[in-house]
Parts: C-alpha cells; structure tokens; sequence
C-alpha cells in the first residue's frame, strides 16, 4: 500500500475509494460467471496507482491482473499474490524474452515472430514457459492475422513448444453494443480459433463483458468498469474517484476586470473571485472551464475564465452574497458523488479513459475504503 505522504498538500487532491474498486469488481465478476475476471491494471492501473488498487483487487479474490508493458510488470510483481498470473499486453520487443520468463510473468505474444522468439526459451524436447497468444479478429491492432494464424496451426513442431495458458483478441466497438463489428468479431474469433489447440479464450474487455454470455469465453479483462468509468443499461459501477482542490486566495475584483488569460471572463459587476490549486498540469482538461463548475458545500461555484496550468479562478460573487464563506485552504470538489468521470469527460468531449489517466503526477493520491490506518485517515478528513 503507497503510504499517504506526511507532508500536507499543497495542491489538488484525488481521492480513491479503494472499497468502491472492490465492490465494482464483485459486481462484474458475478455478473460475467463462469467467466472468470481479470483486472487490467495497465498505465498505472489508469492513473489510481497499481499498487494500491491491485491489492485491493488481490484481496477481493483477483488472481489475473494485465498491464501493457513488461517494465510495468516487473514493478508490480512483487506487490502481488504469489499465485497470481501478470501479462504483459504489448508483448515483448526482441531481447527481453529471458527478463519476462525470470520473472514470471507472462507475455501476450502478438505476432508468429514474437510466438517464435518466446519459443526458444523452451528447453529441448520441452515447452517455453507459459503464455497468453493473442490473434486479431478485426481490430487491425495487435496479434496474429489470419494468415499466421493459419501458418501457426500448421506447424507442430512451434506448437510443440509453445505453452500457451489463453488465446485472447480484442474487440474495438464494445461500448457501442449495437454496432455490427460487435457480432462479427465474436464469430471471426471462434473461427480462428477453431483452427487451434482448444485454448482457454478471452475477448472481452469490461464493455465486452456487458454484451452477452457469447463475449465473455473463460476470462474477461476489464479495466474501465473497475474504476467507475462505465455507464450502461446492463450494469454500472459506483464511482471510485473524487477530486478536490484548495482554496489559494479569494479577492475582490472592480466590475469589467478580466479574469485570468485572454480574459475571457470579464466580470460585470463588483465580483469576489477564488483561486483554487487545480490546473491542466494536474490534468484537469483546459476544454472543461466554465463548463465545470466546482462544488462547495453543496453550493455550485461557476468557474470565471480559463483553465490555467495551475489553479482555476471561480466566481463566489453569490455563494458570499447568499452568507457562505469561502476561505484559502478550503477544499472545493471536482469530481465526487452526483458527478463523476463519465459525466467529466462527456462535458470535455473525451472518454473517461483519458479523463483518469491524464491525472497528473502532481496530485496528491489519498486511498480511502482500504484496510488499516489508511482507511481512517481516509474517512476522518472526508
Ligand atoms: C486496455 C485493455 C483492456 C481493458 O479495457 P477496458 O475497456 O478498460 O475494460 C482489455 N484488453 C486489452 C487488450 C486492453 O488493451
């Protein structure tokens, strides 16, 4: 567990409710039985931090856990159950073979070349430790095309030496459920790998896992779900992030002062105006300004202008006028109950991937709902 910093923040706070993962993955894995689920903790599992949240996740009962590269599974691996399986999604670049078999960990192997070179790891007459193949039924992006597809169940000998735990794919419409892509990949998949040894199978992400028992094979991968990044019909989860900012000064501006750069706020009345420690180096997207407005005891603060690199400035002008006090070092929310990154990313013409993952380095990440101390620090400052 990354242990909270002692030194209080100076900027912007983002608040993770590690029992909220937890319950988002009970919620999905029951909902994808006999499927067992798979959490894809990649990016640093989106921005929350690995560590924290595969733990949490360990302990919920998670025993698969992907990231993208090798380097971040190495970081990771020691944070995690012994009997847990780690993959590695982009595969493995040429060299790095015997750095991934040390370790334990298993490459997904996206290419006939790549299946060829984690081979020679197999010791004569034997197999190369285990690894998840991945072919490609429609994306375009990684894993085998049909035609190595074809070459591979054509060759006894490279099978031969290949332990292959999962044959996976990826399916790229799944949070459209309407779009034709969705049924054609599922059938080019069993295709392809009725052309195989029989496997265990993996196509769908948490969208994937939202569309129907014929997605979901014997494991699912899912990252977004288990971060609050979903909203459907079918099932959602609960919201796993909060972001709040402090106040860094208040102050009274003349009317038609301009606020912040390009002045693209101009006040038209005497205004009182609070600076707040949130800024697009912390990732808060410069396409939310005053589309965003932030909350103070329960009260809406309309952001004034733009989205500096650093703070925010909002209008108080009313909060004060209607008898609330708004002070430097009160905490303002951005994200928390009522709004969330689905909600964030509609507003900011992007996706609730990018809204997490952008979270910058600078904001200070508190875990609450966790075990021991942290969680009553957690629960006494919320
Ligand atoms: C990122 C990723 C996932 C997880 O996707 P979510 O939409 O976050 O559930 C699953 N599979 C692959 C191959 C991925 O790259």
């Amino acid at each position: 567990m990354t242990a909270t910093p002692a030194t209080p923040a100076d900027g912007a706070t983002l608040w993770i409710d590690l029992s909220a993962v937890r319950e988002n993955f009970r919620s999905l894995a029951r909902h994808a039985a006999p499927a067992r689920l798979a959490a894809v903790v990649k990016a640093d599992a989106y921005g929350l931090g690995a560590g924290p949240v595969s733990e949490a996740l360990a302990a919920e009962g998670c025993r698969d856990f992907f990231v993208a590269h090798l380097s971040e599974a190495l970081e990771l691996k020691p944070v995690l159950p012994e009997d847990a399986r780690l993959y590695v999604l982009n595969g493995l670049a040429a060299g790095r073979e015997p750095a991934c078999a040390a370790a334990g960990v298993l490459p997904v192997l996206n290419s006939l070349d790549q299946a060829e070179r984690w081979s020679r790891l197999a010791p004569d007459g034997g197999a190369a430790p285990p690894a998840v193949l991945q072919i490609d039924s429609g994306m375009s992006r990684l894993g085998l095309p049909e035609a190595e597809v074809r070459r591979l169940a054509g060759d006894a000998d490279l099978l031969g030496r290949l332990r292959i735990d999962l044959l996976m794919s990826h399916l790229a419409c799944a949070d459209e459920p309407d779009h034709p892509a969705n049924a054609a990949q599922a059938e080019a998949f069993d295709r392809l790998a009725a052309a195989l040894p029989d496997w265990p199978r993996s196509l769908a992400n948490s969208h994937g896992a939202l569309l129907g028992p014929r997605f979901r094979h014997h494991l699912v991968r899912s990252g977004v779900f288990l971060f609050g990044g979903v909203r459907s019909q079918v099932l959602s989860p609960r919201p796993v992030v909060r972001l709040t900012a402090p106040v860094v000064q208040v102050r009274d501006v003349p009317a038609g002062a301009g606020v912040g750069y390009g002045f693209a706020h101009v006040t038209r009345a005497p205004a009182r105006i609070a600076t707040v420690a949130l800024g697009y180096a912390d990732g808060w997207s410069w396409n939310l300004a005053e589309g965003w407005p932030a909350l103070f005891d329960g009260q809406t603060l309309p952001v004034a202008g733009r989205v500096s690199m650093d703070s925010i400035t909002l209008d108080v002008t009313a909060f004060e006028a209607a008898g609330g006090r708004l002070q430097p070092g009160d905490e303002v929310e951005f994200l928390g109950a009522g709004r969330d990154i689905v909600d964030a990313a509609e507003a900011a013409g992007t996706i609730p991937y990018e809204i997490l993952t952008r979270m910058g380095r600078r904001l200070q990440r508190r875990y609450v709902g966790g075990p021991g101390p942290l969680r009553q620090q957690g629960a006494a400052s919320r």
